[in-house]
């Protein structure tokens, strides 16, 4: 990586002449319009439809929305009936999908749409720009997509695109950088509301604009390995003509991973099956999972878990559960941030009485765990249940 004094365009000249803006853009108009994938949100100009795609693509490819905004939908097709689900409906329908809050906050947003503006989206982008989840990105792609405004955006693909066709060599997550990518992306999407008539095609074309950046930074300007050969604005991209697309976004190295180890318990007692509901102040709030905790950073805690007599003791001191028989039932790895977490399940028997079972959380059988919604982890740690031998 370089740094932003050894070349490049620096945030102070970065503004683009007015015939490289246009050249730009129709280019990237004329693109758009043969090769954009057809994604089942580019069907409609509905903005709870849009809304509901952005949201859903923070964080996750496209592929794996897909599935969940068509479940989404069908089960929830405008703000009323987002207003006024379930919250756990809510959660169901976004499970496996992560970030939670998500989910929260648009059910949030859509209650107040719903007493605020009688239950229509709103239409402006400072409007939109109050509602709980929705940030200066959401808001502009709402703005743009839905209602064909000239407002900005700017996300991951965009900057690397908008770093690389203006060869910024400095950090974008720089304030005074990331507000000059902020000016370029307006300079892009106003030139295309500005178009002279004829080059308009009664296109929405501020929509496309927009749209044809990220899509570029999906499928041709990727991180890795530029598809340049097949990129439409080639000719007036900076980097390309320098030699040094593949170095740009100049991004810091990332945060050194953290390693963390925790013990889950598939406790078995009358057939059923314990549960518990996270608490609302944590991290993935309200969702279901097996009882659990987080082995100790110290050496000596780490080995404390591995015997069966350590388990129980593991299991006592820190959840509260008296158990015995245990088990292994299966290691998973999954990452949260920059946490490398490996979560080690194990079978038990409840060894207690049953009137204190009744406080440990829910006792439920395998049929009734899956109408509930989990958190991604024991959401596997369910399904791997379902394929070794299970009795209750
Ligand atoms: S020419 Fe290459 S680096 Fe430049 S925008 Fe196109 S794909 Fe990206």
């Amino acid at each position: 990586m370089r740094s932003g004094k050894t070349g490049g365009v620096t945030p102070a000249t970065a503004s683009p002449s007015k015939s490289k803006s246009q050249r730009l853009v129709s280019a990237l108009l004329a693109w758009f319009a043969t090769s954009a994938r057809d994604l089942p949100w580019r069907r409609t100009r509905d903005p709870y439809a849009i809304w509901i795609s952005e949201i859903m693509l923070q964080q996750t490819q496209v592929k794996t929305v897909i599935p969940y905004w068509n479940r989404w939908m069908t089960a929830l097709p405008n703000v009323k009936s987002l207003a006024a689900a379930a919250p756990q409906t809510v959660l169901k329908l976004w499970e496996g999908l992560g970030y939670y809050t998500r989910a929260r906050n648009l059910q949030r947003a859509a209650q107040l749409i719903t007493t605020q503006h009688n239950g229509r989206f709103p239409e402006t982008f400072d409007a939109i720009l109050t509602l709980p989840g929705v940030g200066r990105y959401t808001a502009g792609a709402i703005s743009s997509i839905a209602f064909n405004q000239p407002a900005p955006i700017l996300d991951g693909n965009v900057i690397r695109v908008i770093t690389r066709l203006f060869d910024i060599a400095a950090n974008p997550k720089k304030k005074a950088v990331n507000e000059q990518l902020w000016t370029l992306a307006r300079e892009l999407v106003e030139t295309a509301h500005n178009l002279p008539e004829q080059c308009a095609d009664n296109l929405p074309r501020c929509s496309h604009l927009n749209q044809s950046l990220m899509e570029l930074g999906a499928l041709i300007c990727t991180p890795q390995n530029p598809h340049c050969g097949e990129c439409p604005v080639q000719l007036d991209c900076a980097a390309h003509r320098a030699g040094r697309a593949a170095e740009l976004p100049n991004l810091r190295p990332r945060t050194k991973a953290t390693a963390r180890r925790v013990i889950a318990f598939v406790i078995e007692h009358n057939g059923r099956l314990l549960v518990r509901q996270r608490p609302t102040a944590a991290v993935n709030a309200h969702l279901w999972e097996f009882p659990n905790a987080e082995v100790g950073h110290n050496p000596a805690a780490i080995t404390h878990a591995d015997s069966r007599d350590s388990l129980a003791q593991f299991a006592r001191e820190q959840l509260g559960l008296p158990l015995t028989n245990f088990a292994p039932l299966i290691t998973m790895r999954h990452s949260i941030t920059r946490y490398r977490i490996t979560l080690e399940a194990h079978r038990a028997r409840w060894t207690g009485k049953s009137n204190a079972a009744k406080n440990a959380g829910r006792w439920l059988t395998v049929e009734e765990l899956h109408a509930l919604a989990f958190t991604s982890a024991h959401r596997k740690i369910l399904k791997h249940l379902q394929t070794t031998a299970v009795t209750c």
